[in-house]
């Protein structure tokens, strides 16, 4: 069942789901069950099956009738092709800017 139930950053936070009239404006890339992706355009990640790092360029979200889910991720290999991974097969990497973030959650 649709539901895409989530705090909405175009509504100053506001809860909605598929049923509010607020939703028609929500331009939020989220799944049916109101999660945005995990992998965002710039994470650094170590694709497993090629035994080297690259960029994400996005995550696709995947349609199966009513419901929609994160799937693979397009991604962008240092030496510039592009390839398409199984987001299982990859993990993220961190930066100093994750890093950094990391520290400053517990300040
Ligand atoms: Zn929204």
């Amino acid at each position: 069942m649709t539901n895409y139930k989530h705090y909405c950053k175009e509504w100053d936070f506001l809860e909605i789901d598929a049923d509010s009239p607020e939703f028609e404006a929500c331009i939020c890339e989220i799944d049916s069950d109101g999660r945005g992706p995990e992998f965002h355009s710039g994470d650094r990640v170590y694709v497993h099956p090629m035994r080297q790092e690259a960029t994400v360029i996005r995550q696709i979200l995947h349609y199966d009738g009513p419901e929609s889910f994160w799937g693979n991720l397009e991604l962008q290999y240092d030496d510039g092709i592009k390839g398409t991974s199984h987001s299982w097969q990859v993990k993220k990497v961190n930066t100093q800017w994750d890093n950094w973030k990391a520290n400053r959650e517990f300040v």
